[in-house]
């Protein structure tokens, strides 16, 4: 990727990369006018050509065998989790590759020996993937407490620190909303639940494609993520666990150490986790996609991003009768906005943008329907979600044909 790496403030770089070259890099692209880049993003050239390759010239299994390709196989395969695990900070822990942040949340529901009298505290900002998992154990004697927001949809810390006892196992957290885009305290969490013995697991889906994130400073024990919002394959996800205490959610081949007449032994590391022939080129790919975001820099992405969202976000604001669902304070929010225009539906409107404007947006819920129920948005809420492969240009037709349909 020819653009500028990042090693100072992001705000003093910013010039320097080239968002139009950075652009090309996406063949699916071209005059698109995509703004659902929280549902999944697109995937550039060199993880397009890391598949491919894959497929055309050393297809195999993986840490089964010994011949030449699957040799190769294993080594690019094993090779992406250390460049995920770098691109995180993570890798004093164990970075295992699934198929998205809804199996990592599961992996972790299910991986733990929980006892009748447990909490879990989360937040009304979950995805459902960060929801169900936990609320399906509340057959076993679970209990779920839910954390609402402040006036200005920032999340209530206080309310959270009263949440807070002995009895909290652990608290699920999202990093930054898929809704409101809010970005939460993670590292300030992180504190409470070292102070009441809880473990803390963040739903990372939708900062680490858009913020550098460092796992080991949030503090976290696990952390889940999405490896196609961060133009990676779809098919793939990442659970980084600081310390690999979770029995795994499936057994089979490719994890064990042994396996006698009536036990088996299984293996260390990020194998244990892995059970049968994982999806080798979507892992492979995905290492390409860590590679190409850290060559742009975290720093840059965010620091775009959050011009390209201001500058929607103060153009809808001045639409009369749009309503606005995010943070005021820019470095509390992500390039997710959120909005709806009163007397039309958000399918409506996110239909009539994509016929009339050519705009793709997301309407309805967005999986989080305690939290529209809290936003009182019964039909969800129209959102458009930011890439820094977006345009100036994207975001100032999507406010005019807001502005059409609101007028
Ligand atoms: N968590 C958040 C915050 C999300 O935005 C999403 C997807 O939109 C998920 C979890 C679930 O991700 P996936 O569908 O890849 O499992």
């Amino acid at each position: 990727v020819d653009v500028e790496p990042a090693e100072s403030p992001a705000e003093a770089l910013l010039p320097l990369t080239n968002w139009e070259a950075v652009r090309s890099q996406f063949p699916i692209l071209g005059d698109l006018m995509y703004l659902d880049n929280a549902a999944t993003s697109f995937a550039p050239e060199p993880v397009l050509a890391a598949m491919d390759q894959f497929e055309r010239t050393y297809r195999a299994n993986v840490g089964r065998g010994v011949h030449r390709l699957t040799r190769i196989a294993s080594q690019k395969y094993w090779h992406a989790h250390e460049i995920v695990a770098d691109f995180i900070n993570g890798t004093a822990g164990t970075t295992v590759f699934v198929k998205n942040t809804t199996e990592a949340v599961t992996t972790i529901a299910r991986g733990l020996d929980w006892k009748t009298g447990d909490c879990v505290v989360t937040t009304i900002l979950e995805h459902h993937s960060n929801l169900l998992p936990w609320r399906a154990l509340e057959k076993y004697g679970v209990t779920v407490r839910v954390v609402g927001l402040k006036p200005d949809l920032t999340l209530d810390m206080d309310a959270l620190r009263d949440a807070m006892d002995d009895s909290v196992r652990l608290v699920a957290v999202t990093q930054a909303s898929n809704v409101t885009g809010t970005v939460v305290p993670v590292a300030e969490i992180a504190k409470l639940c070292k102070k009441h013995g809880s473990l803390l697991a963040v739903d990372a889906a939708q900062s680490v494609p858009h913020m550098p994130v460092d796992v080991v400073a949030l503090g976290a024990d696990f952390v889940s993520f999405s490896g196609h919002k961060m133009c990676g394959p779809t098919g793939t996800g990442v659970l980084w666990m600081k310390n690999p205490i979770l029995e795994p959610l499936f057994v089979g081949g490719g994890m064990v150490e042994q396996v006698g007449e009536d036990s088996f032994t299984l293996t260390e590391g990020f194998h244990r986790y892995e059970a049968g022939t994982p999806n080798i080129a979507g892992g492979i790919g995905l290492g390409a996609a860590a590679v190409f975001l850290k060559d742009i820099g975290m720093q840059n992405i965010e620091a775009r991003e959050r011009e390209l969202t201001n500058r929607l976000i103060e153009k809808l604001s001045a639409v009369p009768g749009v309503k606005l669902y995010v943070p005021a304070d820019p470095k509390q929010r992500i390039g997710v906005v959120s909005f709806t225009i009163p007397g039309i539906s958000p399918h409506e409107a996110a239909a009539y943008l994509d016929d009339e404007a050519g705009i793709m947006v997301r309407s309805g819920m967005h999986c989080a329907e305690p939290l529209m129920r809290y936003l009182e948005c019964p039909e969800g809420t129209i959102r458009a979600s930011i890439a820094f492969y977006n345009t100036e240009s994207e975001i100032d037709t999507l406010a005019a044909t807001i502005q059409e349909i609101a007028g």
